[in-house]
């Protein structure tokens, strides 16, 4: 799962970002508003955490535009501004919580896994497909009631794909989610292949052919052979 955390305030943006980390959570960060828009417009986060009052613009603003461009990234303020007014524009121009600082770390990461939750496996924290289910709490997947053994990049590919599985992804929008901003030291994306292969090899392993096939059709969408 992708983070982008906007916020100027250095030394709560960095235990943000410790915390998410160690919660196995690709965070990317932000400290002006120019910097958050550049980052919100340009690469696609499972949810953003927004500060308000940012050097350069407010946050409120970055939330309008980035919803009248549809983008549909999850959103969750995080304000000194204890208005109502404030969480009511917030919520208004498309945020889907907005919390209070000072806030405990662990408040934001139930807030987020709420969302994440709300976003991709409405009720439960299951995302299912067919036979598949991947547990985003657990970060366990099964296939017909097998349990699969998965290393984390093949995880963060599978979760990618079920989360986009309408949408045509390019190999490089799934290595900038694995690999966040080190993929432009990436040499190519030869990788992202690799762990398709063994993806679908740990799959049919588990009986699901049928499912690589339907798979396939879907995760071909992908532009390449
Ligand atoms: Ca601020």
């Amino acid at each position: 799962m992708k983070l982008l955390i906007i916020e100027d305030e250095d030394s709560l943006l960095r235990s943000i970002i410790d915390y998410f980390t160690q919660e196995d959570f690709l965070c990317e960060a932000a400290s002006t508003y120019q910097e958050g828009m550049q980052k919100a417009t340009d690469f696609q986060y499972d949810c953003i955490i927004l500060d308000i009052n940012l050097p350069g613009g407010s946050g409120l603003q970055l939330l309008e535009y980035l919803r009248k461009h549809k983008n549909a990234d999850g959103v969750i303020i995080i304000s000194a501004r204890n208005s109502l007014d404030d969480k009511i524009a917030g919520l208004d121009l498309g945020a889907d919580d907005y919390l209070t600082k000072p806030f405990h770390l662990t408040e934001l990461y139930s807030r987020v896994k709420a969302l994440l939750r709300r976003k991709y496996a409405s009720s439960s924290n299951v995302i299912e497909f067919g036979q598949l289910k991947l547990d985003l709490l657990l970060k366990t997947v099964s296939y017909s009631g097998q349990s699969l053994l998965l290393t984390k990049n093949e995880y963060e590919l599978l979760l990618f794909l079920l989360t986009n599985k309408n949408r045509v992804v390019s190999r490089q929008a799934i290595a900038e989610h694995i690999y966040g901003e080190q993929t432009d030291n990436l040499a190519s994306f030869d990788f992202v292949y690799s762990h398709i292969k063994n993806l679908k090899r740990k799959l049919k392993e588990k009986g699901g052919d049928d499912f690589c096939k339907q798979y396939t059709a879907w995760a071909i969408n992908y532009q390449y052979d």
